[in-house]
């Protein structure tokens, strides 16, 4: 083999290039739909209704009732790279809302059928746009033919239908659409947790009634009662702390030390973005081994806010994970907070039975 002349080196095809990148993105029907409904937030939705079939392989709809998207951007809409969050590679340090790269959208149309009706407050009517990665004269992969009037509320509605139909091996590794929809409830409960204010409502194609519904005025704790159970929203205890010179801020609801389960449940937001950490997870179930009988688990819901300066969101194409400083002093404040909560709730408990 090693006498053999090497194999020229080529640029890939910009439609294959589309794909792989799109692939690294979107990698699942749920991380699909944790970015729509994290542009739905973005854009000041406080309604969103979701449809699902076929655990989202088939079509994943979200209707928000956002600001919705001026006509004239839709031809940039699926374009890689345009976004209306951030200009300079700097403002990722201020960062407020969820998307900044602009991939996303792009993303999903390289790799499904994508339909986005939407209507802002100054249109008259609603704009209807197709999406597509072939090339169907006269639309060009990644753009869009001229948007069709249509009738429709404020906000944004987003179709997609056959996600991976082109990617035949990410599809084939999907082997049960209720295992997939059982990821999609768990994302969408986890935002309907944390988005204060918002109405979050999913159903399955086909089906009456609907697997999820959190109603807009409801506290954190029936947030968490609606979608899991008052067991464990009657066992709460609500958590707070800051420290100026780590520069974050975290609060949360956690179950007390009354409250045991056979798995954990970990609800995880830093900068409002839901995200998975072994590090802050492996510690807080570190304090509960010492208040809970051993193979009990407890139910955590943190939010972490961190100046945005101190974190890298950009360290995965998913941004599940994201990295921030002194991640072991912020930490070990938060698990000594849960501690001493945790330890007030035992104490008076004890006074109460002694008394
Ligand atoms: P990003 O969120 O990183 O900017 P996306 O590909 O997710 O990139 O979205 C591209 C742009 O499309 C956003 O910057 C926003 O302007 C617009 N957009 C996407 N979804 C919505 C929505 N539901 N409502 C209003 N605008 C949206
Ligand atoms: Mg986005």
């Amino acid at each position: 083999a090693f006498n053999r002349a090497p194999p020229p080196i080529r640029a890939l095809h910009q439609d294959v290039v589309n794909k792989i990148a799109a692939g690294e993105i979107i990698v699942s029907p749920w991380n699909a739909l944790k970015e729509l409904i994290e542009n739905a937030v973005d854009a000041g939705a406080t309604t969103l209704e979701i449809l699902v079939k076929d655990g989202g392989l088939k079509l994943l709809q979200i209707s928000d009732n956002g600001h919705g998207i001026n006509k004239a951007d839709l031809p940039l809409l699926c374009q890689r790279h345009t976004t209306s969050k951030i200009k300079e590679f700097e403002d990722l340090t201020s960062i407020g809302t969820y998307g900044f790269r602009g991939e996303a959208l792009a993303s999903i149309s390289h790799i499904a059928h994508l339909t986005v009706t939407t209507k802002t407050r100054e249109s008259s009517c609603a704009w209807k746009a197709y999406y597509t990665n072939e090339n169907l004269t006269p639309i060009k992969p990644g753009q869009t033919a001229d948007p069709k009037a249509t009738a429709g509320k404020q906000g944004t509605q987003i179709t997609v239908e056959d996600l991976f139909y082109n990617v035949p091996t990410r599809r084939r590794a999907f082997r049960s659409s209720s295992e997939e929809y059982a990821k999609i409830l768990d994302i969408i409960g986890k935002y309907s947790v944390h988005c204060k204010g918002v109405a979050f409502c999913c159903k399955k194609y086909g089906e009456a009634g609907t697997s999820l519904n959190v109603q807009s005025h409801l506290s954190m704790v029936d947030r968490i009662r609606t979608v899991f159970n008052s067991a464990v929203a009657n066992d709460l205890i609500p958590f707070e702390v800051a420290n100026d010179r780590w520069g974050f801020r975290a609060d949360g609801l956690i179950s007390s030390a009354n409250y045991s389960a056979k798995k954990s449940t970990f609800l995880l937001f830093i900068n409002h973005r839901s995200v998975e950490s072994t590090a802050i997870r492996k510690g807080i179930e570190g304090v509960y081994t010492q208040f809970l009988p051993k193979g009990a688990k407890p139910f955590v819901y943190l939010s972490l806010d961190i100046d945005p300066a101190r974190v890298d969101v950009n360290v995965h194409p998913t941004k599940r994970e994201v990295g921030f400083l002194n991640e072991d002093e912020i930490i070990e404040i938060i698990k000594d907070e849960i501690a001493t909560r945790l330890g007030a709730v035992d104490t008076s408990r004890t006074f109460m039975t002694q008394s």
